[in-house]
């Protein structure tokens, strides 16, 4: 009987699961917004019902000024400036390209508007209504705006992620039978470049010892990711090591190629994501799953790395395992590599992104991709 494997989107369901959101407290507002009426443009704060006949010209409020200094009477004028605050008197702003000044005289091009260029107290919101609920993603535009309502800012930081490769093939020299390591540093550039603290760890050898000791001291590592020991050879000891440890292995083996053996585990407060050794495993299981880490950890919006395009020629794909394949992307049109399978790093070096090509293969036609990044 065929082996029941979880496919990638149950996977990556058991691991938004096991690490729930902490967002952010409830942002309300403060004040009314604005907390005065406000001129939105450059020019001149004048009273509609003087119509456009000339204006003595009283001063000028910049943002920031206090405009109880001015009170702008029958015939009167303010030059203002945008954002700042409103003096009495005034109801429109002319905009400074619609005014003519001569002297201490202004001299509106126009008739104004009731209420034209003012940006009214309370516009966006008053004091004390509910911006947003407790519990929401943080983003680059809720900082902002926690800040505007005088909330603590939310701490900006890198989650630490740890890279250790696995393998006793592994030398910076290697002789004809050994490899170099391309996967700490491929890993390491992947999850720097997706905002993490990233440190390439020592590579381990293949002994559990070695495996207990590195995962026992994690330090403030909080996501480890390890490329190798997770399939079904003598030497592949993650596993065991995890379960020993007494982690939570959320799956082990997904229904996807390369990188069937994947694995994730919680081991105390550490994510510990065992990506297959082979670089293209290795590579594309940390590009699914890394991302949604990250995310559920930073309490930042989970994004969807999934992207439209066009294969342009028929794919064949043998086996019960939809496919990743390396293609170059010109605008919507994804051309195939000639991929040798899930060791071959040349392949997925070239590639701008990898296609989705489902069990059985398809024709040309339309597909999903990521990015290779
Ligand atoms: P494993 O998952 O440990 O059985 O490794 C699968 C294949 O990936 C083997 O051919 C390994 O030699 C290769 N491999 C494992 N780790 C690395 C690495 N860090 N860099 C390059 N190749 C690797
Ligand atoms: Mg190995």
């Amino acid at each position: 009987m065929a082996e029941q494997l979880l496919s990638l989107d149950e996977a990556l369901a058991k691991v938004r699961a096991a690490l729930p959101m902490k967002g952010m407290a409830a942002l309300r507002a403060d004040r009314d917004d604005p907390a005065l009426d406000r001129s939105a443009m450059d020019g001149a704060a004048l009273r509609v019902a003087d119509g456009d006949r000339p204006r003595r010209l009283l001063g000028t409020l910049y943002a920031g000024d206090d405009p109880s200094i001015f009170t702008v009477g029958p015939g009167d004028a303010v030059r203002i400036m945008t954002g700042a605050a409103l003096p009495a008197g005034a109801d429109a702003v002319v905009p400074v390209e619609e005014l003519r000044l001569e002297g201490g005289t202004l001299w509106p091009q126009r008739l104004p508007r009731s209420g034209e260029a003012i940006r009214k107290q309370g516009l966006q919101a008053r004091e004390g209504d509910e911006l947003l609920p407790e519990g929401s993603s943080f983003t680059a535009t809720r900082s902002g705006l926690a800040a505007q309502v005088g909330s603590q800012p939310s701490k900006l930081r890198r989650i630490r992620v740890g890279i250790a490769s696995t393998g006793d093939e592994l030398k910076g020299s290697p002789l004809p039978h050994q490899i170099r390591d391309s996967n700490g540093p491929m890993l390491t550039a992947l999850a720097h470049r997706l905002g993490a603290d990233a440190l390439n760890l020592p590579s381990l050898p293949d002994d559990p010892e070695a495996l207990r000791d590195r995962l026992s001291n994690l330090g403030d590592v909080e996501v480890l990711l390890t490329s190798g020991g997770v399939s079904m050879g003598e030497k592949d000891h993650l596993p065991s090591v995890l379960r020993e440890l007494g982690a939570d292995l959320l799956f082990h083996k997904i229904r996807l190629k390369p990188g069937k053996p994947m694995l994730v585990a919680l081991l105390g407060d550490h994510v510990i994501l065992g990506l297959p050794g082979n670089p293209q495993s290795a590579y594309l299981n940390a590009l699914l799953f890394l991302p949604l880490v990250l995310a559920r950890l930073e309490g930042t919006p989970e994004r969807d790395p999934w992207r439209w395009g066009r294969l342009v020629e028929a794919v064949k794909n043998l086996g019960d395992r939809p496919l990743l394949l390396p293609c170059t992307r010109q605008g919507e049109n994804l051309r195939p590599l000639r991929s040798k399978g899930s060791g071959d790093l040349i392949a997925l070096a070239q590639a701008d992104v990898c296609a989705w090509i489902p069990e059985g293969g398809m024709e040309a036609g339309a597909t999903k991709y990521l990015d290779i990044l």
